[in-house]
């Protein structure tokens, strides 16, 4: 496929600092306790619980006994939006509650922690990314939906590593150029599955980046037989070597579809909880990472979605704390593109 690279002067964003993976400790009566405590307020508040599979276990296991979701961004923001519960807790990261409270301002929007960022949604300031979108007016301009409501009002689509593509190609159809942004290797993926012409923001995420070609062919060698599942955001020496290239829920029917034993898995370890219940007698390993100093080998996690816990999320229902509050007016703006993302039928 040809592709069509454009040279212009990108910002350069600083890299943002990664706390350490929380980890809390919750002994078995506490978690019984926390457990019937949350499906009490559940109830109570008509509230409903929307998990990211990087989630804890516990997590995904409580939305799912309480009829609620586990899955992708794509997937949450539908049933959130489509759900009749008055409130929505979020279990995963800040852009996820951000969307939930777009498509749904009349709910009140819960997140078991406000402190849960995400590298991509901060390696893209609203300022300078609003500068670079007013340097480049004859680009369409998509964002990935790890991103704030501000940069999401300023652009004219969002889009999931589950529909990236399909919407790229629709707007090369109309002939538009594009101004993508913020994670540069799915924007380099996408660029290199469709040939558009796309100006890339050089945004990234911490965890999937951290995944390292060299490591992944001696663990291949030792596995000669295992399947490669590698999601976008990896690096695009990582992409080369998968088998299956795409979103968490893609990745997650891969491992149920094909008739492989064993798979080396290139995304959040998280995903390993719903990964072993579609598929209990498959074998998961972990794709390596060079980790910070190189000295991490299998700590695929997101330290921002590890702050979401059983305490936090009883507390939140609790005390009503960690709600997400957004500027009307920005939401409004920032409706325009989310929608595009909901309603594409690609
Ligand atoms: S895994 Fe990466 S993209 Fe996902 S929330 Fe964490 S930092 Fe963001």
């Amino acid at each position: 496929m040809n592709t069509t690279v454009t040279h212009v002067d990108i910002p350069i964003i600083e890299a943002p600092l990664i706390p350490d993976i929380a980890v809390t400790i919750i002994d078995e009566n506490e978690r019984e306790i926390l457990i019937q405590n949350i499906k009490r307020l559940l109830l109570e508040r008509n509230a409903v619980i929307v998990a990211h599979y990087y989630t804890d276990k516990d997590i995904q296991r409580l939305a799912e006994e309480t009829g609620g979701l586990v899955s992708d961004s794509l997937d949450m923001a539908r049933f959130g939006n489509q759900h009749s519960a008055n409130t929505l807790v979020v279990a995963g990261v800040r852009f996820m509650g951000e969307t939930a409270k777009i498509l749904n301002p009349e709910k009140t929007i819960l997140m078991p922690t406000l402190k849960a960022e995400c590298s991509l949604d901060l390696s893209c300031p609203p300022d300078a990314f609003a500068r670079f979108c007013d340097q480049h007016p004859e680009r369409i301009v998509v964002v990935y939906a790890n991103t704030s409501v501000e940069v999401k009002a300023r652009a004219d689509w969002v889009v999931t590593s589950s529909n990236a593509i399909k919407v790229v190609e629709h707007l090369m159809d109309e002939g538009k150029k594009i101004l993508w942004a913020p994670d540069r290797h799915l924007g380099h993926y996408i660029q290199s599955m469709t040939g558009a012409d796309m100006l890339i923001w050089q945004g990234a995420c911490v965890v999937h980046e951290a995944f390292k070609a060299n490591g992944l062919k001696r663990l291949k060698l030792q596995h000669p037989d295992a399947a490669v599942l590698v999601h976008p955001e990896a690096p695009a020496a990582v992409i080369e070597m998968a088998d299956v290239v795409g979103s968490t829920s893609r990745l997650i029917n891969a491992v149920k579809e094909m008739p492989h034993h064993t798979f080396i898995v290139a995304t959040d370890n998280g995903i390993f909880y719903k990964m072993g219940q579609v598929a209990p007698d498959k074998q998961l390993i972990s794709a390596p990472v060079g980790g910070r100093g190189a000295t991490c080998l299998s700590c695929a996690h997101c330290p921002w979605m590890a702050m979401n816990n059983l305490r936090n999320l009883s507390h939140a229902l609790e005390a009503g704390d960690g709600e997400i509050k957004v500027d009307p007016l920005i939401a409004e703006k920032a409706l325009i593109s989310t929608r595009r993302m909901l309603e594409f039928e690609g």
